[in-house]
């Protein structure tokens, strides 16, 4: 027998004390995002063993990346459809261009969610002020009663509020206090965190929510699991407070990310979500025929990124495994 799988995922299931909730240690794969000298960021969803934490299905995680290295972030003209893309940065900027006509700079702290709804297409690049790009781009996908919604874009600063040695910039959802203004389309939770060195901090969080931490920087515990810079830990529903410990002598930084479990399933392929084949051969053929759907990004130097093929058999919808 030989394992076939090309790209296995790997799931650490730790936690020896059998008092605490088991953590599930989410590793990342290093994915080339293109262009000439092809930056890459590492991604821990989807993967085998997890598809969506709440509705958010889409973790990439890059940085710190010298660009003059790299050659940075430069993403062409592309499509969505069925989903929203959340960009939040700790160091760099990126210009953003989409076909609703915004024209948006991202910087660190600050969030930035672009609604595709029914369609929309956008065009990403770091700006040549940017010597070291950091961050992570995170996609969440819209309920199937809201997926044909209009095209949006929201720009909101989170107010940094502190919690023992933790300081939390909540940017979707409710934690720590704060409550962002952003409007979600279902329960949703997404925060930055930055603990002091040796500091443990106790956050009270909804128990309806299965839960994610992307550790950034720093060797931080997760109620009871070590996690190490690029992973993300994974925590099911039932848990109504979350005990974080950094376990390093310098500040760690982790983004938060929650929900209820979105039991939908869905197709994902490229940059679309659908709930059929059909959903995503049709959004393909209009973004390669130019269509309306998805409107045109003005001011981008260079061209649209051309669909992939589609895959010769039937896409198949995708739900997560049970959790143990
Ligand atoms: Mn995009």
């Amino acid at each position: 027998m030989s394992n076939v799988e090309v790209d296995p995922a790997e799931l650490r299931c730790a936690t020896a004390d059998h008092d605490l909730p088991q953590v599930d240690v989410l590793s990342a794969r290093d994915v080339p995002l293109g262009g000439p000298r092809a930056m890459t960021v590492r991604r821990t969803l989807p993967q085998r063993a997890r598809t969506l934490i709440g509705a958010w299905c889409f973790v990439d995680h890059y940085g710190p990346d010298n660009v003059a290295d790299t050659g940075g972030m430069d993403v062409p003209p592309h499509p969505h459809t069925g989903l929203q893309t959340v960009s939040w940065l700790f160091s760099g900027e990126i210009e953003h261009r989409d076909s609703l006509g915004s024209h948006a700079l991202v910087r660190p702290g600050e969030l930035n969610l672009m609604t595709g709804g029914y369609g929309i297409s956008h065009s990403e690049a770091s700006t040549t002020r940017t010597t070291i790009l950091h961050g992570v781009q995170l996609w969440v996908a819209l309920p199937e009663e809201h997926r044909h919604t209009d095209r949006d874009f929201r720009h909101y600063v989170p107010r940094p509020v502190r919690v023992g040695g933790a300081e939390i910039r909540v940017f979707l959802g409710s934690v720590a206090g704060d409550t962002s203004p952003v409007r979600t389309f279902t329960p949703l939770l997404g925060a930055e965190l930055v603990l002091e060195p040796r500091s443990t901090t106790t956050l009270p969080v909804e128990a309806a929510f299965e839960h994610g931490l992307l550790v950034d920087q720093g060797d931080v515990r997760m109620t009871g699991t070590l996690l190490r810079p690029a992973e993300l830990g994974y925590l099911g529903t039932g848990i109504d407070t979350l005990t974080l410990t950094n376990e390093t002598d310098t500040p760690a930084r982790a983004v938060l990310l929650g929900g209820t479990p979105f039991e939908e399933h869905i197709v994902m392929w490229w940059n679309f979500i659908g709930r059929s084949h059909q959903d995503i051969a049709e959004a393909r053929e209009a973004w390669e025929n130019a269509s309306d759907r998805f409107g045109g990004v003005e001011g981008y130097d260079g061209d649209r990124l051309p669909a992939p093929a589609l895959p010769h058999a039937t896409i198949a919808p995708r739900k997560n495994p049970t959790h143990r």
